[in-house]
């Protein structure tokens, strides 16, 4: 009797367990390995396909550096764009509905930042898309816990605005985007994760020092908003903002900086910029 109370006892247990836990974990993996599945393949169908039409169409309409870029670095952009656009998840907020051309619009301008990578921010998951402006830059410690949960917030205006205009070193999507790569060392302090070459060659305490600079300088060219004088991070968000924006600019004014992003980025906009399109 006494057995069969325990056998009893052990098998709700193990039931409970089962039901409750092991099951519904095993159910969310097979769903996750299904959605990474139909993403690749979705990601292959569109790189075997090239990148449509439309969409060279309405970035080159609605993003102004698009227009600027010669047609071999479109080309590379276009397949992390691809990836981009694939790979996360894009989420609607406040009733804002996501279409194809909200995705491509911030897919193609995060993917500039990456276009010499190898990865395509490998912690970012979730896309959060709000209809308008919004305090959607947080500091310190809940910037690092929407990376951790490997979110980003954007509003949608103030990303189409950033995208149309090039001149006023403004733009959302970089800036945001800029903030992911700088945390990659868990770390919001306005130094990204360096490759090695980088490190030895004392590319933090220069920009470091660069940032001592321009918070003791009045801000009255209008390259760097001035904004960038809050912190290291926002100073590193800030300045690749004007990096991708207004590089013949910078380069001008701020060449040590200009450089120290160059080396990052592994691009150099300026010249880009100013190539033959075809
Ligand atoms: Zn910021």
């Amino acid at each position: 009797m006494t057995i069969l109370l325990i056998m009893g006892i052990l098998t709700s247990i193990f039931l409970t367990l089962y039901f409750t836990f092991y099951l519904p974990q095993r159910i969310l993996d097979r769903k996750r390995r299904e959605r990474k599945a139909e993403r690749k393949a979705e990601q292959e169908k569109l790189l075997e396909k090239g990148f449509p039409r439309e969409w060279k169409e309405y970035l080159f309409n609605n993003w102004a550096i698009y227009r600027h870029l010669p047609l071999a670095t479109r080309e590379q952009l276009h397949k992390k764009a691809i990836e981009f656009f694939t790979q996360k998840d894009f989420l609607g907020k406040r009733g804002f509905r996501i279409t194809d051309e909200v995705k491509l619009l911030i897919s193609a301008q995060a993917s500039l930042l990456v276009m010499n990578q190898r990865t395509c921010y490998p912690r970012l998951h979730k896309i959060l898309v709000y209809p308008e402006s919004m305090a959607t830059n947080v500091a310190g410690n809940s910037a690092m816990s929407a990376y951790l949960e490997g979110t980003i917030s954007l509003a949608w205006d103030a990303a189409a605005y950033g995208a149309r205009l090039r001149s006023d070193s403004y733009n959302v999507v970089i800036h945001e985007c800029a903030h992911q790569l700088d945390q990659t060392d868990l770390k919001n302090d306005g130094i990204p994760a360096l490759p090695n070459h980088l490190k030895t060659a004392g590319w933090a305490a220069t920009l470091k020092k660069e940032f001592q600079t321009f918070s003791d300088t009045p801000n009255d060219r209008q390259i760097i908003q001035e904004y960038g004088k809050t912190d290291m991070a926002e100073y590193f968000a800030c300045a690749t903002e004007a990096f991708f924006e207004r590089p013949e600019h910078l380069h001008r004014v701020y060449p040590t900086l200009y450089n120290l992003l160059k080396d990052f980025y592994e691009l150099d906009p300026a010249i880009l910029y100013n190539q033959k399109k075809e």
